[in-house]
């Protein structure tokens, strides 16, 4: 089995990236400089860690956006931390959350925070449901979100459902950075991947049948040669 080197570091022009980690069921956690921007994808648990040894305190306040491709606990287990941080610390500036429509996790952690800080946050948190793969700006980067396949189990552990789950193809100054999320195999993952300058693509199947949920080696391997580099992420460790 492949086994990755975390962290993975890419980085071009005034466009970097960095993955802490991403290894499925336990976590992910993604960093984007773009020039002055920063910002997160998919904040997995010990997301505050990486990015206090990565980034000055002061930095991590100035973090713009998350970005949550889907409400597994591997993609957001860190998202309440951050935000208590960011109130403990006192952030003054904005901070976009972008998630799929229908992503109840999200929503949960958001109106608990609410709940128990009330009026005591000092900044502002912008909830952007993303509906359709339409593209948007933020911050100076332009995010194509665009719908992928994944699944997860019922009690019953045979019975799968589609979960609310998305990849995000984000552009700074010409530079594209491509990343699946959780994803089967899929056309919108392979379109979009192809001729970026990054493609993040997830290896998360550990056999070499390709199901529902995740993709196999050789399948990610396959849209990642299609980019002009790419990292294979999330192998089972
Ligand atoms: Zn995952
Ligand atoms: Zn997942």
């Amino acid at each position: 089995m492949l086994r990755q080197k975390y962290p993975l570091k890419w980085h071009k022009e005034n466009f970097s990236i960095k993955i802490f980690c991403s290894i499925p069921n336990i976590a992910t956690g993604i960093l984007i400089k773009a020039g002055e921007s920063l910002l997160v994808v998919d904040p997995g648990d010990g997301i505050l860690r990486d990015l206090n040894k990565e980034i000055s305190p002061k930095k991590i306040l100035t973090i713009s956006d998350l970005y949550i491709t889907h409400g597994h606990h591997d993609h957001i287990g860190g998202v309440w931390a951050l935000l208590t941080y960011m109130r403990v610390m006192n952030k003054h500036t904005p901070l976009a959350i972008h998630f799929p429509e229908g992503c109840v996790e999200i929503e949960s952690i958001y109106h608990a925070f609410k709940k128990v800080y009330s009026k005591t946050i000092p900044y502002e948190i912008k909830l952007n449901v993303i509906t359709g793969s339409k593209s948007f700006k933020s911050n100076g980067v332009t995010i194509k979100p665009f719908p992928v396949i994944h699944k997860e189990y019922l009690h019953d552990g045979v019975t799968t459902k589609q979960v609310p789950a998305l990849g995000f193809k984000f552009t700074y100054e010409g530079l594209k950075i491509c990343y699946g999320g959780d994803t089967a195999y899929c056309s919108d993952i392979v379109k979009n991947a192809k001729g970026s300058d990054l493609a993040i693509i997830e290896a998360g199947h550990d056999e070499e049948t390709p199901d529902d949920m995740h993709m196999t080696v050789n399948e990610a391997k396959s849209i990642g040669m299609s980019a002009k580099e790419y990292f294979l992420v999330h192998v089972p460790e």
